[in-house]
C-alpha cells in the first residue's frame, strides 16, 4: 500500500507513465523510488493533507481544493442557480455538477453572475459513460455549457466502455491547462487496481457513496494510502433518504451534546475522516447550516460511536 502511494506520488515527479513504472524490475524500482526521495514535488508530498483553519486540500495535481461545498444534483433552473447564488454568498467554494445533471449551464451562471473572482472557485463536472466513446466532443461541451473558462475537475461519473480513452482525453485537455485535475467516481478497489495501470496522470479524488449507513470503511483508506483525496456523495443519506439518518438516535444526540444539527454531525464526522462533504440542497438554511462545521470537533469516542453505525446499506446502484 505504501509502496503504490510512493510509486504514485514518485510517478507524479518525473512524469513516467504508471504503466512505464509498472514495467520496471522490483530492484530498478527500488533504485529509482530511493533515487526520487527528497525530490517529490512539494505539491505532491502536502498532498490530501485537509487544513482545517484554511478548509482546504492540496490535491495531488498541486491545486487547492476547498473541503466542503455544494452538491447540485437534480437541482435545476431557478431552483438552481438560488442554490449556487445561497452558497456563494455563505461562502461556499466547490460545486459540484455532471454532465448528467443536467444542469451546468445554471451553474456557470450564477458563478460568473455572483462576481465572485473565479480563481476562488472550484468547480467538478462528470463525463457520463454515455459520452465516453467521443471524450473529447463531451469535455468540449462541458466546457462550453459552464464557461467559465476552464474546469476544476472533471470525473468519469462511473466505470464503463471506453473509460480509459476517455480518461486519456481528459489528460490531453489538462495538459492544455482546460481542466486542472482529473478524478474518478464510483470506482473501488478492483476497479482502480484495474484502471490505474491504464492512465498517466493519477486521479486527485475519488468520489464515491459514503454516509454513516455506508461508510466504505475498506474503500477509504485504501484511496486515501495511494494519495488521493476521497468526497462522499448522499453525505445525507440522499434526497428521500435523510429523514432516518437526521433522526438517528445516536447521531441526534451527539447533534444536542454540541448544540449542533444532526447534518452538521454527520458533515463533520465526514471531515473527521478525511472525507471532502458536498451535501446538496436548495434551501438557504440548510446552505448556510451545512458551512458552520468548524465551531466544534467529535471527540473519538463520538467518532466511534458513529463508526458502530455502519450497516453496508447503499442508497443507490453505482
Ligand atoms: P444528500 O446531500 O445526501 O442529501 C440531500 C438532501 O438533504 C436534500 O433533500 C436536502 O433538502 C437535504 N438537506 C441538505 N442539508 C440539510 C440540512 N442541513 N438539514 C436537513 N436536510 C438537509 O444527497 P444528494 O444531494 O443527492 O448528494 C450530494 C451530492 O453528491 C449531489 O448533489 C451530487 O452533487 C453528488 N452525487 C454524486 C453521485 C455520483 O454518482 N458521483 C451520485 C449522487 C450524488 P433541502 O434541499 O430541503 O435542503
Amino acid at each position: 500500500m505504501k509502496k503504490r502511494r510512493l510509486l504514485l506520488t514518485a510517478c507524479l515527479a518525473c512524469g513516467l507513465t504508471l504503466s512505464a513504472c509498472a514495467g520496471m524490475s522490483r530492484e530498478q524500482m527500488e533504485d529509482w523510488m530511493e533515487g526520487m526521495d527528497g525530490s517529490q514535488t512539494p505539491a505532491a508530498a502536502e498532498s490530501g493533507r485537509f487544513n482545517f483553519d484554511t478548509r482546504r486540500v492540496t490535491l495531488n495535481s498541486g491545486y487547492e481544493m476547498p473541503i466542503y461545498g455544494l452538491g447540485t444534483y437534480s437541482l435545476h433552473g431557478e431552483e438552481c442557480t438560488g442554490a449556487v447564488t445561497a452558497a456563494l454568498e455563505n461562502g461556499v467554494r466547490l460545486f459540484d455538477t455532471a454532465h448528467a445533471y443536467g444542469n451546468e449551464v445554471e451553474i456557470g451562471q450564477a458563478i460568473r453572475a455572483s462576481g465572485v473572482p473565479r480563481e476562488e472557485i472550484f468547480v467538478i463536472t462528470k463525463l457520463y459513460p454515455d459520452q465516453f466513446a467521443d471524450p473529447e466532443a463531451a469535455i468540449d461541451e462541458a466546457l462550453e455549457k459552464l464557461d467559465l473558462g476552464y474546469i476544476d475537475m472533471m470525473l468519469l461519473h462511473h466505470p464503463g466502455d471506453g473509460d480509459a480513452e476517455a480518461y486519456r482525453a481528459m489528460e490531453r485537455y489538462a495538459a492544455e491547462g482546460k481542466i486542472r485535475s482529473l478524478g474518478l467516481s464510483n470506482w473501488y478497489i478492483e476497479e482502480l487496481e484495474d484502471f490505474l495501470p491504464q492512465i498517466s496522470v493519477p486521479p486527485a479524488l475519488v468520489q464515491n457513496e459514503i454516509h454513516p449507513y455506508y461508510q466504505e470503511n475498506d474503500v477509504i483508506p485504501y484511496i486515501q494510502a495511494l494519495g488521493v483525496v476521497v468526497q462522499g456523495w448522499y453525505p445525507l443519506g440522499g434526497r428521500g433518504h435523510t429523514a432516518e439518518l437526521l433522526g438517528d438516535p445516536v447521531i441526534s444526540q451527539i447533534a444536542a451534546a454540541h448544540g449542533k444539527s444532526s447534518a452538521q454531525v454527520i458533515l463533520r464526522w465526514n471531515l473527521q475522516k478525511g472525507v471532502v462533504v458536498i451535501p446538496g440542497s436548495s434551501n438557504p438554511d440548510h446552505i448556510r447550516e451545512n458551512t458552520e462545521l468548524f465551531d466544534f470537533a467529535l471527540t473519538d469516542e463520538e467518532m466511534a460511536q458513529i463508526n458502530a453505525l455502519d450497516r453496508n446499506e447503499k442508497h443507490d446502484w453505482y
